[in-house]
């Protein structure tokens, strides 16, 4: 396998069983992806069923209180939601041309299981999602979408019932399933080549706004930000800008309560370097190596590790990841709803927060970017149980 690593970070550390299906995936990157024929179904696809290219949003109230130019990356207006959808519809379509009739995924709040019954459902293939119990019964509406649309929903009772166990089980059944099936891996991590596939399909958020800035201003942005779960989002806004040495590129985790000692999604910032999921990263672990539970308000950061370009990128020094607690996230839910008229995501709302936090990190008249990943519909339950209306 070439290229399986950032750094230290990558790799592909999965049982013996698992290797003929992820080297099939790595043969269809390097045989189908440059193809005319599948970028041209692929933009047609994302345009006429996904909605893109999303529109890039000035924000004029906020602007006049920072002092500085703030835009908004709109995912959120995707279809499913967020910027999930280009990656399902992506591979979908790359498994559909090497001939697999079905997908599996994993999924934890239900966002990615939705993206991908959706992307199975019109390219018209059997689809089978992985949630753990627990999520099954947290986050029922995303059950109901995913059935409506297809899939069978198959709940999880190992471990603590969540995301990381979906994810283990969803690899052991692709183990005897894989003839006929891919497996639709959700974010920028697992094991080779997911990471590489994830960002190469996630990037054209970063390629249009990349474009659509220089349209409107002449120039690129002095920062761009955006929240980090697994990371897909993020590297894909950042993977264009990184040879871009005048461009400041911020992640954020998620911080969680913010108490001393208390559970969080911040495994750069408060992890260290192990092996989850087929890769090394860095990950939420004990001092034996076993991996601790992580919690964050937004379901979708809710991830004890992250991708493994993302570790790298962190030791480098070329993107600064920052930390933002559950109430300074729902604080900037509630500033942006008022100010501009746009429900955020609350993990969306980690990356806003910390440009509302620390504006004097930002110059006066500079551009600022932040990648509205989802919209904050789902997230509704949440808010109104958090008070503050
Ligand atoms: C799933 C999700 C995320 C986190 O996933 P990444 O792979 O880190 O992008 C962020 N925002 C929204 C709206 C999501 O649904």
């Amino acid at each position: 396998m070439k290229n399986a690593y950032f750094g230290e970070f990558g790799g592909c550390f999965v049982p013996e069983l698992l290797m003929p299906p992820l080297l099939e995936v790595e043969a269809a990157m390097r045989d189908v992806l440059p193809t005319m024929e599948f970028k041209i179904e692929l933009e047609d696809l994302l345009h006429n069923f996904a909605g893109r290219p999303t529109p890039l949003t000035y924000c004029p109230t906020l602007s006049r209180e920072l002092g500085f130019h703030l835009w908004l990356k709109r995912e959120d207006l995707l279809h499913t939601g967020a910027h999930k959808i280009n990656n399902t519809l992506g591979q979908a379509l790359l498994a559909r041309k090497i001939g697999k009739t079905a997908l599996v995924a994993e999924t934890g709040a239900g966002q990615h299981g939705v993206a991908t019954a959706a992307a199975a459902a019109r390219l018209g293939m059997d689809c089978t999602i992985y949630m753990g119990s627990e999520d099954v019964a947290r986050q029922a509406p995303n059950v109901v979408r995913m059935k409506l649309l297809g899939a069978r929903v198959h709940s999880v009772e190992s471990g603590t019932r969540t995301l990381k166990d979906a994810i283990n089980e969803a690899l052991r059944a692709w183990i005897s399933s894989q003839a006929s099936t891919h497996y639709c891996f959700g974010t920028a991590a697992g094991p080779h080549p997911f990471p590489t596939l994830v960002k190469y399909l996630q990037s054209v958020i970063g390629r249009e706004t990349r474009s659509q800035l220089l349209e409107k201003t002449g120039k690129l942005p002095d920062a761009i930000v955006a929240c980090v779960g697994g990371g897909s989002n993020a590297i894909g806004l950042f993977a264009p800008f990184l040879e871009d040495a005048d461009v400041r590129i911020i992640g954020v985790e998620a911080a969680g309560t913010g108490e001393p000692g208390c559970f969080n999604s911040a495994p750069l910032n408060l992890g260290a370097p192990g092996v989850l999921h087929g890769n090394r990263t860095m990950l939420l672990q004990n001092n034996d190596g076993q991996i601790e539970p992580s919690h964050s308000i937004s379901a979708g950061l809710d991830y004890p590790g992250v991708g493994p370009e993302h570790a790298w990128l962190h030791k480098t020094g070329r993107v600064r990841y920052g930390m933002v607690k559950d109430d300074n996230a729902l604080a900037a839910f509630h500033r942006l709803c008022k100010a501009e008229g746009i429900l955020p995501a609350l993990e969306s709302s980690h990356a806003l927060a910390y440009v509302l936090n620390h504006p004097q990190e930002f110059a006066p008249d500079s551009s600022v970017i932040v990648n509205l990943s989802g919209r904050g519909d789902k997230d509704l339950d949440i808010v109104v149980k958090a008070g503050e209306m």
